[in-house]
């Protein structure tokens, strides 16, 4: 049984119910947050409500919550779900109207929704290299919003799994932005550079993680505009999320990247290190 939090409740997943007028269905007018939780501890929790509460003032719902109260919220349903490892979703609607209208009435009630995954990727040593396909990024504009609107995202990956690839690699006019559910970073002569936030991307928690890393061992890490060209001469390609950690990149459409792994294993070590701490 899994237990999730709706709306006040917790409840066993298979009674959780939502109005089908939920304008995170009519609209996707909603946001959502994913925490990964390590030995039964919510990893960057504070880093992921900080997100969450920036993403709803930026497409305008208030909650009835304060944040120690959406933290409690989660931190129970990590409780009362009995998993060591657990991958935890809380989205957050608009809510429901009784009638369809893409202007929100005035005072509509938010939705709340957290659950719990068994989470299957434990960051590990031994974490295999990934395939990756690059493809024009044809997204909206403000992917920096967490935003449960997801389709394009969803394309890509139906795609990359009907190619045979784990991952998308987007790139807009010339220029990486990011992965279909993951942000990018690669290495060249020792140095590591990610796309910067003005890149249309999310700013994604394990990315200010591993940037944190690379500063801390004295590795050079730019934020930056990086060609495809300069990308795909890159020694290492990485990929980052919260469900996966940190993947390395082997082959991009069938070309082989990555030659070395030599900043990854550090990186990948001490990744290791505080996501066990
Ligand atoms: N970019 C996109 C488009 C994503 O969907 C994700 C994962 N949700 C990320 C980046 C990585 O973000 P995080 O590290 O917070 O999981």
């Amino acid at each position: 049984m899994s237990i999730c939090y709706l709306n006040g409740k917790f409840l066993d997943l298979k009674e959780a119910k939502i109005s089908p007028l939920d304008r995170g269905f009519l609209f996707g007018d909603a946001i959502y947050e994913v925490i990964a939780s390590y030995n039964n501890k919510p990893f960057k929790i504070e880093d992921h409500l900080d997100r969450l509460f920036i993403n709803l003032k930026d497409i305008k719902i208030s909650i009835n919550y304060s944040r120690q109260e959406v933290k409690n919220i989660l931190e129970s349903v990590i409780e009362k779900n009995d998993l060591s490892n657990q991958i935890i979703y809380l989205q957050i609607s608009r809510g429901h109207e009784d009638i369809r209208d893409h202007i929100p009435g005035p005072s509509p009630s938010p939705t709340i929704f957290v659950c719990s995954f068994p989470l299957k990727n434990i960051p590990n040593a031994q974490m295999t290299a990934i395939k990756a396909s690059l493809k024009k990024d044809f997204r909206w504009r403000k992917s920096n919003i967490k935003s449960t609107s997801l389709l394009a995202n969803v394309m890509y990956k139906i795609q990359a799994s009907e190619e045979n690839f784990f991952e998308i690699i987007l790139q807009e006019n010339g220029y990486i932005t990011e992965g279909a559910v993951s942000n990018v970073f690669c290495v060249k002569n020792n140095e590591v550079k990610t796309p910067s936030l003005e890149n249309n991307i999310l700013p994604g928690i394990t990315r200010s993680v591993i940037i944190d890393i690379v500063n801390k061992i004295g590795i050079k890490i730019t934020e930056s505009k990086i060609s495809v060209e300069d990308f795909m001469n890159s020694d290492e390609i990485w990929i980052t999320n919260t469900t996966k950690g940190i993947l390395l990149v082997s082959e991009i459409d069938e070309v082989q990247v990555s030659n070395s792994d030599n900043v990854y294993s550090k990186v990948l070590k001490k990744f290791i290190e505080e996501t066990l701490v």
